[in-house]
């Protein structure tokens, strides 16, 4: 694939354009069959997606080229999909066949006329690009992108000498499900990995220890790092439940807690589902030097068969012994839940 002259943006929100959205989801997610179409010029794909600008924003329209990236906003400070320009062409018969402005006999708010400047695309991938850090890179104070627009050429340069190209732009915007541009945390989580067998662990990293950057990246790779080692199962239940976009359900909790100054070390690190994590944050259990489950019995009936259970079981672990959990951050949860003299104290509510 050529690399992109232009990007050109398409405002669709689900939430203001609902119209709109719905129109996204037929000619461009779903896609049209040209053999349906007469008007449809030749292309090499079964089916193309196609999308339209209303007249008032033709005169960016008439700037796309083939190979440039129109991407559209179908979620709050989010660009969802990207696809790739194959060819434009005016065709008001076309654009009537595809989007009255009209839906089911019922003029639709945010669809008012008809969009007879076609645009033809292809690869239509999807993507998390955060709306609001674009739009800052490109000199734009809004979040949300006012109508069919493009970047304009001097910010477009802009953005080549600062990435090395338009794509390596998009892609460093392209947020992971943390909100954070891939690069940076990848490396960090191998980092992280790997200094387990280099460094002693320390109880707490001091704040300053790091700018407000380099802190987020290093909590977004200690997620990844802990998940990884965990093979993205509750070291309690072993549970490995993914959400329908395939996210891992199991969360990184800290053994000695952030809170309390806590390492973004593997080692302070345990996977756990989101039962198991409250429970442990809330000291319900605890954990030995020896990686067996304890849990809180002496407060008598308020125990639930979910913890019980797993009272003197031993903790799924890495496979790595070094990135096991270490005593002395377990030693610390235990003694700040009162677990280590088998004589608790007052809970304390972690929430
Ligand atoms: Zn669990």
């Amino acid at each position: 694939m050529p690399e992109p002259e232009n990007i050109f943006f398409a405002p669709c929100s689900r939430e203001q354009k609902e119209g709109t959205y719905r129109h996204f989801q037929d000619t461009v997610l779903d896609g049209v069959d040209p053999s349906a179409y007469p008007e449809i010029p030749e292309f090499d794909d079964d089916e193309i997606a196609v999308w339209g600008v209303v007249s008032g924003n033709q005169s960016a329209w008439e700037q796309m080229e083939a190979g440039d990236i129109l991407l559209f906003y179908t979620k709050r400070k989010s660009y969802t999909h990207a696809a790739t320009v194959l060819e434009t062409q005016e065709n008001d018969t076309l654009a009537q066949k595809l989007w009255t402005p009209y839906d089911e006999g019922r003029r639709v708010e945010d669809i008012t006329e008809g969009w007879p400047y076609i645009i033809y695309l292809t690869n239509v991938r999807r993507v998390d690009i955060h709306s609001e850090a674009f739009h800052d890179d490109i000199g734009w104070s809004t979040f949300y992108p006012q109508s069919f627009t493009r970047v304009i050429e001097d910010r477009e340069e802009r953005l080549v000498s600062k990435y090395g190209s338009l794509t390596e732009a998009l892609r460093q915007h392209t947020r992971n499900d943390l909100g954070e541009a891939p690069e940076a945390i990848t490396e960090e989580t191998e980092e992280l990995l790997i200094e387990t067998e280099r460094e002693p662990p320390e109880l707490t990293e001091s704040e300053t220890a790091y700018t407000e950057t380099q802190r987020r990246v290093r909590s977004s790779a200690f997620r990844e790092a802990v998940l990884e080692a965990y093979d993205e199962s509750c070291g309690v239940c072993g549970a490995q439940r993914y959400s329908p976009a395939g996210n891992p359900e199991v969360e990184a909790a800290h053994i000695y807690p952030k809170s309390e100054g806590g390492s973004d070390d593997v080692r302070n690190g345990l996977a756990l589902c989101k039962f198991h994590h409250w429970a442990f944050d809330n000291g319900w259990i605890s954990i030995t030097d020896e990686h067996e489950i304890l849990v809180r019995e002496e407060l008598g009936e308020e125990t639930y068969d979910e913890l019980s259970d797993f009272d003197g079981t031993t903790l799924s672990l890495p496979e790595k012994s070094d990135h096991h959990p270490h005593q002395i951050f377990l030693c610390e949860h235990r003694r700040l839940h009162g677990f280590e003299d088998g004589n608790l104290e007052e809970p304390i509510d972690a929430s």
